[in-house]
């Protein structure tokens, strides 16, 4: 039983609808990834996912329990944690602050503190600036923020939305190792990404995302040497 499942997801800002029934599924230990332009859906799934928004159709099965209606709330207690596009750290509070944020749903000090130091292991730039302020970091490391509150809460499943967004080369190449590090560590993740070059490359499987449905989906090696995906995402002629 895949972990996520997926199935004829249909979702709506009134009568607009984003994400016109879509299916996918994300086992346990994978990178899965969803790709595609502008628009696509690809943030209006995810925050179908995380509860933030109501379907209009379809079923969300994560964990053996259908999700479609449970809130957001629950959906972070069931293991689903959501980075979002434009990473919402609290620029005020400190990188500690906002890591234990991270984990509002947890009573264990031991355990969090644990993880805290973890993030500082993946990410040694925020240990090092961890009574700071948040806001006085860079783009770059405010992503790496993003990501590590999103593990405090232990999730079953990791979703990421557009890390790589408005990095340098460099430090998008830091997050995307990041991500190869999180996978090699057993962590499940659902990687929404522009970048599709980057993304195929780490990914299991991938799904393009076109106008609210998914057009083509392979493993990311497929869809990294797919012809048309080549020359709609990958800048070749
Ligand atoms: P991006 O990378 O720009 O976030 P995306 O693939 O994630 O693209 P979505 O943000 O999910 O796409 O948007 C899908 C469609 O839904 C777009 O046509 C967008 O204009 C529309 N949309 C998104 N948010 C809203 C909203 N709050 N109200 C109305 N329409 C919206």
């Amino acid at each position: 039983m895949p972990l996520l499942e997926v199935e004829d997801l249909r979702v709506a800002y009134g009568k607009i609808e984003a994400v016109k029934g879509i299916s996918f599924t994300v086992e346990a230990g994978q990178v899965v990834t969803l790709i595609g332009t502008n628009g696509a859906g690809k943030t209006t799934t995810l925050r179908t996912l995380s509860g933030l928004l109501k379907p209009l159709a379809g079923k969300i099965t994560f964990d053996g329990e259908v999700i479609n209606d449970i809130g957001a709330h629950k959906i972070v207690a069931k293991g689903i944690a959501h980075s979002p596009e434009g990473r919402r750290i609290f620029p005020r509070l400190t990188i500690t602050e906002n890591l234990q944020l991270g984990a509002f749903l947890r009573k264990d000090a031991a355990g969090i503190q644990e993880d805290i130091e973890r993030a500082y292991t993946l990410f040694p730039i925020l240990g090092e600036r961890r009574s700071q302020a948040a806001g006085t970091l860079s783009g770059g490391e405010q992503q790496m923020l993003a990501m590590g509150r999103a593990l405090m809460s232990r999730p079953k499943l990791l979703m990421l939305d557009e890390p790589s967004m408005g990095l340098s080369p460099i430090m998008m190449q830091k997050i995307m190792e990041t991500i190869t590090e999180l996978k090699s560590q057993g962590t499940t993740i659902l990687l929404v990404e522009q970048n599709a070059q980057a993304a195929l490359s780490l990914a299991d499987h991938g799904h393009v995302m076109e106008i609210g449905t998914i057009a083509l989906s392979g493993t990311g090696q497929e869809l990294m040497h797919d012809e048309s995906v080549r020359k709609a995402y990958l800048g070749e002629d």
